[in-house]
């Protein structure tokens, strides 16, 4: 099997939820300027979901293979999990802020919402049932529902939505959930943000 891995963006999943991760998948989100988007390409959204375990490799790659027939479908869902992504953004940007959403963004996630939920089966396993996600891993736009759920599950969670937080090295922009217990959590990354704080601070000081 060849390695999907090649020649791709490494992601880092900082978010701690799933939907966090993919609202993260633009470098420097919070800059107008400074912003780069990673899901370059459909291939690129698909090693994102394999990276963030949605898909496995045999699921990736074949993904793959069905995009390359149908490019202009694939290029198409490409655009949808980007204005997905935008709006879960948005919505968590804000809501982190203690301010409402636009209605715009809702109106997107609950399109979604419909859409994913119309997807959803109760299937028996050992001691209980579970919700599984119908072809999740055989349609083209198989990430986009369990991203979706993870949107939900932290929307009404009252617990979960009050530890959403946005890293505060500006405009770095990225979301994650601060399960620190006294939340103390205050970057994306110790090593990445964290450390320019540092830095910053320590040339201040000195001047
Ligand atoms: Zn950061």
């Amino acid at each position: 099997m060849s390695d999907i891995n090649k020649n791709v963006h490494k992601f880092d999943l900082i978010g701690g939820r799933l939907c966090l991760d993919f609202a993260n998948t633009v470098g420097w989100h919070d800059s107008r300027e400074k912003s780069e988007e990673l899901l370059t390409s459909y291939e690129e959204l698909v090693n994102w979901s394999l990276q963030a375990n949605i898909f496995n490799q045999q699921q990736s790659l074949s993904l793959l293979k069905k995009a390359q027939s149908q490019p202009s479908k694939a290029k198409e869902i490409l655009q949808q999990a980007i204005e997905l992504r935008e709006s879960i953004y948005q919505i968590f940007s804000l809501v982190s802020n203690n301010e409402p959403p636009a209605s715009r963004d809702l109106s997107i996630l609950n399109k979604a919402l419909g859409h994913a939920y119309g997807l959803i089966r109760l299937v028996p396993g050992e001691h209980k049932f579970s919700l599984k996600f119908l072809n999740c891993g055989e349609t083209l736009d198989g990430m986009l529902p369990p991203i979706v759920q993870s949107a939900i599950d932290i929307l009404t969670s009252e617990k979960e939505l009050s530890r959403v937080k946005k890293c505060e090295g500006a405009p770095c922009g990225w979301l994650f959930l601060d399960t620190s217990r006294n939340r103390s959590r205050r970057w994306c990354s110790m090593a990445d943000c964290g450390n320019r704080a540092k830095a910053k601070r320590f040339y201040h000081n000195k001047k």
